[in-house]
């Protein structure tokens, strides 16, 4: 292993533009360029961009985001000699702005020839607008967070809502990010808490990985794993500061944010930042846009489905492992229980216009001629293994203290806090472990209960 890779894990800079072979064997590349995070980093833009050559940018903003930063980006790149227009983009009904097919034509309809660079000046819905935009236009594109809510900034990932129904569509990562801390600074509470849920909810997506690569050989790439758990330390380790909306902690989110989103970059796949939290809240997320109600913020969602899914792993840690082969096998002499056609029907029931694709997504898993023996496969290896889940189930901080660092941090702790239905809460912990063919806590729970 060449552990100066690993070394490194936890900066930024080293990765920056870099292609090499990694510990796992494959070769990984980061498109980015170019990251500063420091009070004062808009100012740099326009130098950036006018060395790139690029003498016509477009900067795309919602009205808050214009009145924060667009005008005076606008403005620093006319005294630079760069042409940069604002591109407004209007709320709906709702005065929400979301990643939609509205959205993305106000863009569209604003993009002339003559534009080289798109700039996101916003939060992640605007990066994910922007984000499609340049990358099926071919334009270069320009990130300025206005808020660390998210860890999406550095992703190559767009979450779009198409038809009333979300999809990520892979498009590209920015070639550089100016993160301002100055700026940050103003971000309201709430997006700075959900900023630290979001990252709270490695600790399961990292304990979900394991489980995969445990469970069933999936692939895991350790240096992708290893930057997100700095990543992590890097937020948990300045909840206060973080609390109390210091430069110094938002300096440490926004570096934990977007060293996750390397990670990402670095794995081909959200696997090392996504696993059941984010499904949970994916859930949810579905849920509301099909009633039409407004979204919660999505780190929001996330810190509180963490908490959730720590509760499962909780309990796994109780189990030795002679209970765990006798709940395996329980579950095996009922054939009815984790049959194709239950787990179809579920699927139909829970997820009712989108159940299609739902049903593509966990095809492998659906297969009904190789369905038996998964199982029985499976069965085998949860028995074999049950030292090393346990293991994984311990990495997990225990509930209380996952919901003391997002109290401290401000962000809501259960999803009844966040005003989520009790109704929709069973149904989630019911089905959203089909959001997407990924092995979680949430599909070892299936043969525990
Ligand atoms: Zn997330
Ligand atoms: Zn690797």
């Amino acid at each position: 292993m060449d552990m100066n890779l690993l070394e490194q894990a936890g900066r930024i800079e080293p990765w920056l533009g870099r292609t090499f072979t990694c510990v796992c064997g494959k070769e990984h590349s980061v498109p980015i360029r170019h990251i500063s995070i420091e009070a004062g980093a808009l100012a740099a833009l326009p130098s950036y961009a006018a060395e790139r050559g690029y003498r016509q940018l477009l900067v795309v903003c919602d009205r808050r985001t214009e009145e924060k930063a667009g005008r005076e980006l606008a403005e620093r790149c006319r005294e630079a000699g760069v042409e940069a227009p604002i591109c407004l983009l209007e709320d709906d009904h709702n005065g929400e702005l979301a990643a939609d097919e509205r959205a993305i034509v106000q863009l569209m309809l604003q993009l002339n020839e003559s534009v080289q660079a798109l700039v996101a000046v916003g939060s992640g819905t605007i990066h994910d607008i922007v984000r499609f935009v340049a990358h099926r236009a071919g334009r270069a594109f320009l990130s300025v967070p206005t808020a660390p809510s998210v860890d999406g900034f550095a992703s190559v990932g767009a979450p779009l809502v198409i038809g009333g129904f979300k999809q990520t569509v892979a498009c590209c990562a920015p070639e550089a990010i100016f993160a301002d801390l100055a700026l940050l600074a103003q971000a309201p509470r709430p997006m700075i808490a959900a900023g630290f849920g979001d990252m709270l909810g490695k600790y399961t997506s990292l304990a979900d990985w394991s489980l995969g690569a445990c469970l069933l050989g999936e692939e895991k790439c350790e240096l992708a794993a290893l930057m997100t758990f700095r990543a992590l330390e890097l937020c948990i380790s300045h909840t206060g500061e973080i609390a109390r909306g210091t430069e110094a902690g938002l300096r440490r989110l926004m570096e934990g944010l977007l060293l996750s989103g390397i990670s990402m970059l670095i794995a081909g796949h959200s696997r090392p930042a996504s696993g059941g939290e984010h499904h949970l809240s994916h859930y949810w997320e579905m849920k509301y846009l099909q009633q039409g109600r407004p979204a919660l913020l999505h780190g929001a969602k996330v810190g509180a489905a963490t908490v959730t899914m720590s509760r499962l792993y909780a309990g796994i840690a109780q189990i030795d492992a002679e209970e765990a082969q006798a709940l395996v096998l329980r579950r095996l002499a009922e054939p009815g229980r984790l049959s194709v056609e239950r787990m179809e029907a579920e699927i139909r029931e829970a997820y009712g216009a989108i159940a299609e694709a739902v049903l593509a997504e966990n095809a492998e898993s659906l297969n009904p001629d190789k369905h038996a023996a998964q199982l029985e496969q499976l069965a085998a290896r949860i028995a074999e293994r049950w030292d090393d889940v346990r293991q994984i189930a311990r990495s997990v901080p225990a509930p209380e203290r996952l919901t003391a660092m997002l109290a401290e941090v401000g962000g809501p702790v259960t999803a009844g806090e966040l005003g989520v239905p009790a109704e929709l809460q069973e149904e989630s912990a019911k089905y959203a472990l089909y959001v997407r063919n990924r092995y979680t806590v949430m599909r070892l729970m299936q043969w525990l209960q």
